[in-house]
């Protein structure tokens, strides 16, 4: 087990630009304001997405977009450093017009529809990625 100990920071609560990338603007936001340890949740509806889905035996993303309207019933995430800089990982649950739901690893490409995001800093040693060669991922691997 690998953990870190952290005190709260402010809270920054967000509406990201219709249009606007998901991923994107998140990362855009962290960076500018050097936040480096974040927990982070959000709702909303997104144009489009573009998710992953991870292969565990063959360990490698699988990229997928769904082209349609989607609600954004959930989204989590954290922020954490990925050579040097900050590294937003979310994950989100979408539903379509049938309550359908579904969801994966937020990848690039989510179109925001409209988009309210709860950002909770973490102020401490930030949490650094490092290669895992168990998973083939980059995970927490301890602070710096
Ligand atoms: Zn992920």
């Amino acid at each position: 087990m690998i953990a870190g100990r952290f005190a709260a920071g402010p809270v920054h609560l967000i509406r990201l630009d219709h249009g606007s990338d998901l991923l994107g603007e998140i990362t855009r936001y962290v960076t500018e304001h050097d936040i480096r340890a974040a927990s982070l949740a959000f709702l909303g509806a997104v144009q489009r997405a573009g998710l992953r889905y991870y292969d565990q035996n063959g360990k490698r993303y699988q990229d997928f977009t769904i082209d349609e309207h989607l609600e954004v019933v959930a989204g989590v995430g954290n922020v954490s450093l990925l050579d040097g800089k900050p590294f937003v990982h979310i994950h989100c649950a979408l539903a379509d017009e049938d309550g359908h739901a579904f969801g994966g690893h937020v990848n690039e490409g989510n179109v925001v529809f409209a988009l309210e995001v709860t950002l909770w800093e973490l102020h401490g040693t930030p949490m650094v990625r490092r290669p895992d060669d168990c998973t083939g991922l980059t995970l927490w691997g301890g602070n710096l």
